[in-house]
């Protein structure tokens, strides 16, 4: 027998309502994914790579021609002078480089400020690691940062913040003004920041992203991990990148080597020559941001009230007005009796808070999100 390193843990939400809806034969709104194809020409951009002999390692670092892309991209959008030798890193999936960082960085007693609701890598990621995450609730119902309290949360022994912009699962999105408290926060400290920034691509309204690349004086202490999943409608490629400064990066490096060392040869050159297609990111914002506008019309024949997202892929909505039910016997009752499977927002919360929100993932066919909404129609409150 084993003694677990993770004894509170059990399995993810996103693997038990996935399981729940195909049991069920449930419209899946719950795990993020999209049930669109990918682009034909990606697909046969790896194609090609792979006939064309690309088969075998690749650097450590990741495709040369790929991070020099990268870095031009940073260039563009952020005007962020990456150096791609030593400030960026392939990874496999955005997740590997959330954890890689952690495990680069956190000696035992170390303490890391995370908000919740929390993606929910993130707390397992730190405590595996020996260090102690310290929980700071986002403002409800707006998701906002509480500055104040993230102040007073710090001490001696904190090492980090985490930060998630667009915000899985409530769709928040950074502010300017969050830029400068975090600014004030982590000044003359030794508190670095991890960005999570899988969701870049999809942020709506016309907000611009704010990226860690475009604040040097940030960048020098950040770890800004990125997923080609989310940009390119590919979740199970499971390819994603981080970007930091050179001397943080080479430790990551040393994490890196020996655990996973180099990524999927084909898809990395492939994204390499796809990258000159600026449209297929430039677009993707306004393209899911309809589908979140179709979703909300959609969602206004419900009983449900809609917590505005302005970023990601997924809107939460509120039914506290109408139910008292925690909002995991609601996802479980709507995935067998309505054939609709959302995620319970507590599952973001290591003390399970439950403020009777659901989270919903829009990034569906028109169809697909008309065919789950209309059994909800039915919903006896
Ligand atoms: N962070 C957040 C907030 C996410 O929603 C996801 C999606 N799974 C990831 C990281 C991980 O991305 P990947 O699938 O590339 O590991
Ligand atoms: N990021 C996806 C979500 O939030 C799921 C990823 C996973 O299943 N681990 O739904």
């Amino acid at each position: 027998m084993i003694s677990s390193k993770l004894p509170t843990v059990g399995t993810t939400i996103f693997t038990v309502m996935s399981v729940l809806a195909n049991e069920h034969h449930a419209v899946n709104l719950g795990q993020g994914f999209p049930d669109f194809p990918m682009s034909e020409e990606l697909v046969s951009l790896v194609d090609k790579a792979m006939k064309d002999g690309f088969n075998q390692y690749v650097h450590m670092n990741g495709w040369p021609l790929l991070r020099q892309r990268l870095a031009e991209k940073a260039a563009r959008l952020y005007h962020a002078a990456i150096d791609p030798e030593t400030q960026i890193t392939v990874t496999p999936g955005g997740t590997y480089a959330i954890y890689t960082a952690l495990t680069t960085v956190l000696q035992p007693g170390d303490e890391v400020i995370v908000f919740e609701p929390a993606y929910d890598s993130y707390i397992p990621n730190i405590e595996i690691n020996g260090a102690k995450a310290v929980r700071v609730p986002l403002e409800f119902p707006s998701y906002s940062i509480p500055w104040d309290r993230v102040r007073a949360s710090i001490n001696s022994r904190t090492r980090m913040i985490m930060i998630n912009s667009p915000h899985n699962p409530t769709g928040s999105v950074l502010q300017e003004n969050d830029i400068e408290e975090l600014r004030k926060t982590v000044a003359g400290t030794r508190i670095l920041i991890l960005s999570d920034e899988v969701y870049e691509h999809l942020i709506f309204d016309d907000i611009p992203h704010r990226s860690m690349l475009r604040y040097p004086d940030l960048l020098e202490r950040s770890f800004v991990c990125f997923s080609f999943g989310k940009t390119y409608h590919c979740t199970g490629w499971k390819l994603g990148y981080c970007v930091s400064a050179p001397d943080m990066m080479k430790e990551f490096r040393k994490v890196h080597q020996f655990n996973c060392f180099s990524c999927d040869s084909p898809k990395q050159i492939a994204v390499a020559e796809y990258l000159s297609n600026e449209n297929a990111y430039l677009s993707l914002s306004g393209f899911m941001q309809q589908k979140r506008d179709f979703f909300r019309k959609l969602m206004e024949a419900t009983p449900f009230r809609c917590i505005p997202s302005h970023g990601s892929y997924f809107e939460c909505y509120s039914y506290g007005h109408f139910s008292n039910e925690s909002d995991k016997d609601l996802a479980i009752r709507l995935t067998k009796e309505y054939g609709i499977a959302t995620i319970p927002v507590s599952a973001f919360y290591q003390n399970g808070d439950d403020n009777k929100v659901l989270r919903f993932c829009f990034a569906k066919k028109e169809e697909t999100l008309t065919k789950a909404i209309s059994k909800l129609r039915n919903l006896s409150v």
